[in-house]
């Protein structure tokens, strides 16, 4: 049976990256997808761990080539999902987890309604400035710029399959875990079982 496909959006600085890293210790079997990125390295990030950094022309390269399976700008620089080793770790089975901004996500369902879409928040949104702020790796400019984008990106949750509120790490990593959890428990998911007529 092919993985589940988990998109997880939220602003910047809602906490995605800290409870994510939480969820795929705690859970086997599921992998991150590693986008390609324009935006420069951040201090304490690993080229082809937390992203694949590139060029602008290597990334207009990877969308003439149809190697995106979605991509997006976001603040200035490009994002987007690698799609041929998505697709090889979905058809072993893998559950893969993405962390993309709302237009990729949305544009994700479009071309496969069978994603499961994640949107997290914060308990307020001074939490997130409060969050971005005390990151303390984005420029003040940038900070705001990141909030305006926030602000429009809150519109758009009511569009997700499920709503994630990042008050404590441990319990939204347990939320999203659940999710997955749920999702695999679907009818469509079991029903397999109920063809096993010789047990009847
Ligand atoms: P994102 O990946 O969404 O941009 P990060 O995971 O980098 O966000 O988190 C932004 C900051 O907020 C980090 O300094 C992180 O330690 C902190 N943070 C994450 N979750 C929480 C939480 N539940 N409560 C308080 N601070 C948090
Ligand atoms: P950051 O620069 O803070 O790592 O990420 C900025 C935003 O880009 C986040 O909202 C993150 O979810 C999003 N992002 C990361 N990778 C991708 C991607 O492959 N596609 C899209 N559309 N957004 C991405």
């Amino acid at each position: 049976m092919s993985g589940k496909l988990i998109v997880i959006s939220g602003p910047s600085g809602v906490g995605k990256s800290t409870v994510l890293k939480k969820v795929m210790d705690l859970t086997p079997n599921l992998y991150f997808s590693v986008s390609a990125t324009t935006r420069p390295q951040r201090p304490g990030e690993t080229d082809g761990v937390n992203y694949f950094f590139v060029s602008r022309e290597r990334f207009q390269q990877m969308i003439a080539e149809e190697a995106l399976l979605e991509y997006a700008e976001y603040v200035g620089n490009f994002y987007g999902t690698p799609e041929a080793p998505l697709n090889a770790a979905l058809e072993a089975g893998k559950d893969i987890l993405l962390d993309i901004e709302v237009q990729g996500a949305l544009n994700v369902k479009r071309r496969r309604p069978d994603a499961i879409l994640i949107f997290m928040l914060a308990p307020s949104f001074q939490d997130i400035e409060n969050r971005l702020i005390g990151r303390g790796d984005t420029a003040p400019e940038l900070v705001q710029s990141r909030l305006n984008r926030a602000r429009w990106e809150y519109t758009q949750a009511p569009h997700y399959d499920y709503l994630v509120v990042n008050d404590d790490v441990e319990k939204a990593a347990q939320e999203i875990r659940s999710i997955l959890t749920a999702e695999k428990c679907r009818t469509s998911e079991r029903i397999h079982y109920l063809t096993l007529k010789e047990d009847l």
